[in-house]
């Protein structure tokens, strides 16, 4: 970086944020939980200024931004309630055994990796940006944060910032337990991702911005985990006898998973597949309406609208590649459109397999079940995956599900990708390009994995070891003792 200012003042931010984890990460569970819950209860408190602001800089609406609030409360008492309950930790205690060949005491537990840089999303200004999923996560597991604020709502992300750190105070939080980097250069990112101090990296955005994160995070003297979600077409199969049963629901369906929060989801299902037939013409007449009458509407930035223009030219211009429904409107911006192609064009040409990130999908016709197949094989790695299919046609179809499977981290039956509900159940990741890590969901309580590493403590008295291990179990959390899930007390 040219500025050695900006060096000094980001250097110190990580010195700060380092001393702050060394001293939070031996706070309670319970500590960390009430800190987590004063940010969510300030966050729900916070009024319409935030929402007005968060309004004008990203041109949602406002009752998508309210329900987002909402969300990002509801994450941040989740992800709070999860840290308490101490699951995450997967603490494993083996009593010594010489029978079972455990010659001494082995307790093993998850620990806090240290400073968590965060890339705030321009599609998600509250859940996945400033106090979004990544910092509940990393809060709950006992790191320190630092968030480089997106320069598409930088407004919004100082109002939140300011909440996190009045919670802080409140909490009587070490200083540094949360910064709020501004400045738009992909040297600020760079600089912050190979600080030496720095343990690992949570993102949601590009695929080009998250995969440079990733190879940088790899390039370090000493490597950190970068988990970067990078997108996703999150193709969607029809099986022609649900087709034909339901062809007007599943297109109405369809049209409004498309045309949802602008076509701005990382869920957002970008290709369809069928199989050519009757069935299949009708599903596209009604589909064509309803896009059709679909309006156009202002997307989140100007770059993410160039970039919609672009990425849907260069699809256009593809060989095979022809309109479906396209809504007559003045602006071009956000314009909803539905592509088609065959197959055969389609597998053997990779740009149609890549993200077009807004309202635009493109139906691939497949002549029979077996191009289907070839396809769902042809996939890269998804965040979903969808089939549309009575029970019988799924039993039928086992195949295309085993490959749907292998290429997604969530598999939907006759329903839509959007729509990511917030829940231990939940998997928001995929095998790359979806996700840098396809081990690790960025959505649900078990993301707070992503910044823990496991430790095992050899031989330990029981007063030596931390609170989560002693035999009293004084926490009260689950264990998995000798083999057996149990709460109980080791008794010596
Ligand atoms: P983005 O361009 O990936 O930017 C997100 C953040 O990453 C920004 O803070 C940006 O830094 C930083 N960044 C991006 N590229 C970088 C690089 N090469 N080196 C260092 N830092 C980098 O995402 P966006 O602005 O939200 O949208 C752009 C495109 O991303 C969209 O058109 C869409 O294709 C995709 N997108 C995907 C998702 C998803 O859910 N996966 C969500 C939103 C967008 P600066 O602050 O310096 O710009």
């Amino acid at each position: 970086m040219k500025n050695t200012m900006d060096i000094k003042r980001l250097d110190k931010a990580m010195q700060q944020a380092n001393k702050a984890f060394e001293t939070y990460r031996k706070y309670s569970l319970e500590k960390r939980k009430t800190f987590m819950y004063k940010i969510a209860q300030l966050l729900e408190q916070s009024g319409d200024e935030l929402i007005a602001t968060a309004a004008k800089e990203t041109n949602l609406t406002t009752a998508r931004l309210i329900n987002e609030r909402s969300r990002t409360v509801l994450q941040l008492r989740q992800y709070a309630d999860a840290c308490k309950s101490g699951e995450w930790l997967e603490a494993r205690i083996n009593t010594a055994s010489i029978e079972k060949n455990i010659p001494e005491d082995l307790r093993k537990m998850m620990i806090p990796l240290g400073p968590v840089i965060v890339f705030g999303a321009s599609n998600f200004p509250f859940a996945y940006s400033t106090a979004g999923g990544d910092t509940a996560c990393a809060f709950a597991a006992g790191c320190s944060v630092i968030v480089k604020a997106h320069p598409a709502h930088i407004r919004t992300s100082t109002l939140v910032a300011d909440i996190i750190l009045r919670a802080a105070k409140e909490c009587k939080m070490p200083e540094g337990i949360f910064t709020h980097i501004k400045g738009e250069s992909f040297e600020v990112g760079k600089y912050l991702v190979t600080h030496p101090l720095t343990k690992a990296v949570g993102f949601t955005g590009s695929f080009s911005g998250g995969k440079q994160l990733f190879d940088w995070g790899n390039a370090r003297e000493i490597p950190i985990p970068v988990f970067a979600e990078m997108g996703s077409t999150n193709p969607v199969f029809f099986l022609p006898g649900q087709l034909k049963s339901k062809a007007s629901e599943i297109a109405d369906t369809m049209a409004k998973s498309v045309v949802l929060g602008v076509g701005q989801f990382c869920t957002n299902p970008g290709i369809m597949v069928g199989i050519e037939s009757d069935q299949l013409n009708k599903f596209k007449k009604i589909l064509s309406q309803k896009i059709l009458e679909s309006p156009a509407a202002k997307m989140l930035h100007e770059g993410i609208k160039k970039s919609y223009i672009k990425n849907e030219n260069t699809s256009l211009r593809q060989k095979g590649v022809t309109v479906l429904a396209k809504p007559e409107v003045r602006e071009r911006e956000g314009r909803p459109l539905i592509a088609e192609v065959d197959a055969r064009y389609f597998l053997k040409n990779k740009t149609l397999h890549h993200e077009v990130f807004g309202p635009y999908s493109i139906l691939v016709k497949c002549r029979n079940m077996e191009e289907m197949i070839q396809v769902a094989s042809s996939m890269q790695g998804q965040l979903t995956g969808t089939i549309w299919g009575s029970e019988s046609e799924l039993k039928k179809n086992k195949p295309l599900l085993e490959i749907v499977q292998n290429f997604c981290g969530r598999i939907i039956l006759n329903g839509v990708p959007t729509g990511v509900a917030v829940c231990l159940s939940m998997q928001h990741g995929g095998p790359f390009p979806a996700s840098t890590d396809p081990r690790f969901t960025s959505v649900g309580a078990d993301g707070i994995k992503r910044f823990t590493r496991p430790i095992a403590f050899q031989n330990w008295s029981n007063n030596m070891l931390p609170d989560e291990l002693r035999n009293e179990n004084p926490l009260k959390i689950w264990r998995t003792l000798n083999g057996e899930l149990t709460k109980d007390n080791i008794k010596v």
